[in-house]
């Protein structure tokens, strides 16, 4: 019999994140044939979801869609999926390396009595084997793991690593056209906690941890004000505004948008670092970045040891350049 894979689909807002597709991407290159691919919708108001995901080609949607749901609270949602995983029992689960997967992966973890493998940015597969290839020591390394054998397994992907897959290939997609619907039931609503509001604090209209250009601002920025030309470079590129955290510390930006070791983990194809010295701690923010553009007045500044393209110069002179020339090539 083959294995059921399943997929928690994310959303943002009223529509689903980026990482739901390469969370799906992530589960064609585990499946076998014979395998079963599913994904578990959590929220309220999830039509649009739900023919989004059914059009991928998914075997099966587990949804629950209610009120309660519609914002993420911790003990509510790792309710349904605990019900969900008791009752249907997957045998690989994948969610995204975000602030929810984060949450929901190990407490679901320790409720299989399962291994979790985190923040895996690759899969090598073979006939009889699957490592999952994933960065430590902030960046510098990576390493392979695999399961010992025993399901299921349970991991996390880093977000902007796996190409977004949009629907699954014909052998793998689902029998019937519109795949097959099944409702969970509404768990009682949490004691403990109980979610009144949600503040998203975004960089402009793009989340930083999928974005596929990010402008950063050190503390060469020198003021709230430095930060203007880097989000006209953003927003011409329709990327995101990040920052180091000698910037959000000194005021010039609101800590949502730090990057580093204890900001967001970003993993753009172009990262642009302006004014920013390179320290480890920023690094391991940002390191994976497929294409790092530096721009520092300091020709010794770190940032230029692990920079693809680095321009010695004034922030405030460069920037403005490089949009100018961007703008005339992309109108
Ligand atoms: C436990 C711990 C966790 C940390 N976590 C993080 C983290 O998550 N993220 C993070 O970023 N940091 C983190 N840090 C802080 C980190 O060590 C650095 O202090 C911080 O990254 C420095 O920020 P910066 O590069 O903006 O500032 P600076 O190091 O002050 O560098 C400013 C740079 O701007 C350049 N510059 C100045 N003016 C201009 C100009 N006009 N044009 C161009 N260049 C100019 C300068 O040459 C300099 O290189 C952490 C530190 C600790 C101890």
């Amino acid at each position: 019999m083959g294995r059921h894979i399943t997929i928690f689909a994310e959303s943002r807002g009223s529509e689903l994140r980026q990482v739901t597709y390469e969370a799906l991407q992530a589960a064609e290159q585990l499946a076998r044939p014979g395998d079963k691919i599913s994904a578990l919708l959590i929220g309220h108001g999830l039509r649009a979801r739900q023919e989004a995901l059914l059009a991928t080609g998914i075997h099966e949607l587990y949804v629950l869609d209610h009120v309660t749901a519609d914002a993420y609270e911790p003990d509510y949602t790792f309710q349904v999926l605990k019900d969900f995983y008791d009752q249907y029992k997957p045998d690989i689960l994948l969610f995204g390396h975000t602030a929810i997967g984060r949450d929901l992966a190990p407490m679901l973890a320790a409720h299989a009595d399962s291994g979790q493998i985190s923040d895996v940015t690759s899969l090598i597969t073979s006939d009889d084997s699957v490592l999952f290839k994933r960065p430590i020591y902030a960046g510098k390394a990576f390493e392979t793991r695999a399961f010992s054998g025993a399901l299921p397994w349970i991991v996390t992907i880093r977000p902007n690593n796996f190409k977004p897959l949009a629907s699954l290939s014909p052998c793998m997609s689902g029998t019937e056209v519109n795949g097959y619907i099944r409702s969970l039931p509404t768990p009682a609503s949490s004691l403990r906690s109980i979610v009144k509001n949600v503040v998203q604090r975004m960089s402009g209209s793009i989340d930083l941890s999928e974005a596929k250009i990010v402008v950063s601002g050190g503390r060469g920025v020198e003021s709230k004000e430095g930060f203007k030309p880097l989000e006209e470079l953003a927003q011409l590129l329709h990327g995101a505004v990040g920052a180091s955290r000698g910037a959000c510390d000194s005021g010039y930006c609101d800590y949502a948008l730090q990057i580093g070791q204890t900001g967001k983990v970003v993993t753009p194809e172009v990262y642009f670092a302006c004014g920013i010295s390179g320290a480890i701690q920023h690094l391991a923010g940002m390191s994976q970045s497929r294409t790092i553009v530096a721009i520092n007045t300091d020709p010794e500044a770190p940032i230029f040891q692990i920079a693809d393209y680095g321009i010695v110069g004034d922030l405030f002179e460069v920037v403005p350049l490089l949009t100018a020339e961007l703008r005339k090539v992309l109108n």
